[in-house]
């Protein structure tokens, strides 16, 4: 079984969120179970300098993009037992950022062709199938139809095309059907790129691949309403023999409060987190008081995160016995949000806006409790993560926050966080007070729940045996 891993992001070379993650450990959970998966992405002058010193250069080439024709360079890197591609070109990736620019489109078609072409390269790793990832490598099941139909180097080649978040979905002006992509007089591929006037680089994988899954079962079930659809429902609705949620994992070597080099104080049982606890606190010049729990919000500041019922409520909330702290960036009213409560209740909140790795997991580390209200969740990590460090999670039962957060139950005491189903602010407000009224009141149950909160398995060993098994039947199917 050989697959190649498309994608946008892999940690530790480029993350920018949960893809990233994705990214950095799904493909080691796979080949621990079977066969082999090799990474391909773009080589981001990002890329820690450590790192990329190490690529090795295999191959240059040249790509077709309609009437251009790029350099495109091709290195390696085995990277932790993982084999790693990397594409090349530095008008396009020589920048600050992954993503944000004009022209993102066209960097993007870009690797997708790169990548088609760049197989005939990889010595002695013939794939099978290619695994994309969002809109970054939506081009490659169309183009592979399109541009490679009839090659029989290309013959057997699959596609699964995986939606970790549906929302993005690369649009383009529809000029570049032909001045980009050179695909204007193809009638399949104009059809099914064609959205709303643009065109839409998501809609084409979801009508080339071969067979599509997304992060989890819930977000594949309401990605087929229009509330989740952001558009596609409807042709998703059509392709549901097609499509399974297989939730993620995280990489548990990488995320162990046991041995994480992050964290103020390493530990194996949930009494150690004190320590953590208090170096939280002092760092970010909160009170250093055990008592008082620690509530953190560790995310992107955009609407998706339902960071609207948080504004609404904050005020609120801040009238208790608390202290909230928030890591992200975003949209600029968030981040001023965050900015504006942190100088007026110094003493309860504090914001860091930036991204911070090492605090994010100082942070998971130390808290109580972590937010995630979500308005939409693919599948979220950052719960995740909180689980694996005894942080107990508080979410919106949306998409994977409803597949891995069991909500608590005071009669019986069973779940491993708290939940609320409406996207409405005081529910988010009944919901916090509740969890902050069983952390103050009854230590033996916080103290059970966030034990079960830490038992929880969130590793990617489930996930990666249903993708095996989903990659053999593709491969094996004529
Ligand atoms: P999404 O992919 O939608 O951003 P996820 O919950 O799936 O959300 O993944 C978020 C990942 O990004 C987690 O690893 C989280 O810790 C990390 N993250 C988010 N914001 C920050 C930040 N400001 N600093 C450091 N890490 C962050």
């Amino acid at each position: 079984m050989k697959v190649l891993f498309a994608i946008g992001e892999a940690a530790p070379f480029a993350k920018t969120g949960g893809l990233g993650d994705v990214g950095g450990s799904l493909p080691a959970a796979v080949n621990k179970v079977r066969g082999e998966v090799r990474v391909i992405l773009p080589r981001f002058s990002t890329i820690p300098e450590a790192l990329s010193r190490q690529i090795k250069p295999i191959a240059e080439f040249k790509v077709d993009l309609a009437w251009r024709r790029q350099y495109c360079g091709l290195g390696e890197l085995k990277y932790r037992g993982v084999h790693y591609y990397f594409l090349d070109n530095e008008y396009y990736f020589k920048r600050d950022r992954l993503y944000g620019y004009e022209d993102d489109g066209e960097r993007y078609a870009f690797f997708c062709r790169g990548v088609l072409e760049s197989l005939i390269y990889l010595e002695e790793f013939k794939p099978e199938l290619i695994h994309c990832h969002d809109w970054h490598t939506a081009l490659i099941p169309v183009m592979l139809k399109e541009f490679y139909h009839g090659d029989p180097f290309y013959y057997e080649l699959k596609t699964l095309f995986t939606i970790h978040n549906l929302k993005h979905q690369g649009i383009m002006p529809i000029y570049t059907l032909g001045d980009l992509l050179g695909l204007v007089h193809r009638e399949r591929a104009r059809v099914s790129l064609e959205y709303s006037g643009s065109v839409n680089l998501l809609k084409g994988a979801l009508l080339y691949a071969d067979a599509l899954t997304t992060v989890s079962p819930t977000y594949a079930g309401e990605i087929q309403n229009s509330f989740y659809g952001e558009g596609m429902d409807a042709l998703l609705r059509e392709r549901q023999d097609r499509l399974v949620g297989i939730l993620n994992g995280i990489d548990y070597e990488d995320y162990n409060p046991q041995t994480d080099p992050h964290l103020f104080a390493n530990y194996g049982s949930l009494e150690q987190k004190t320590v953590n606890k208090k170096g939280l606190q002092q760092l970010l010049g909160l009170p250093v008081k055990e008592e008082i729990p620690v509530l953190a919000l560790v995310s992107r500041l955009v609407v998706q995160k339902g960071l609207d019922l948080l504004a609404h409520i904050l005020e609120e909330l801040l009238q208790e016995e608390i202290q909230l702290v928030v890591l992200g960036t975003g949209e600029e009213r968030y981040e001023n949000l965050f900015r504006y409560y942190a100088a007026r209740y110094p003493e309860k909140l504090a914001a860091a806006i930036k991204f911070d790795e090492s605090l994010a997991r100082k942070i998971y580390a130390g808290a109580d409790l972590l937010l995630m209200p979500s308005l939409f969740e693919p599948c979220g990590l950052s719960q995740m993560i909180a689980m694996r460090y005894g942080t107990v999670p508080l979410v919106r039962e949306t998409g994977g926050l409803r597949d891995t957060v069991i909500p608590y139950n005071r009669y019986t005491g069973e779940g491993n966080g708290f939940s609320f189903a409406n996207y409405n602010a005081h529910e988010l407000l009944f919901t916090a007070k509740e969890a902050i009224r069983v952390y103050r009141e009854n230590k033996e149950a916080w103290q059970h729940l966030r034990q079960q909160a830490y038992e929880t398995d969130c590793s990617w060993e489930q996930p990666a045996r249903r993708y095996v098994e989903l990659y053999c039947q593709l491969i094996d199917e004529s």
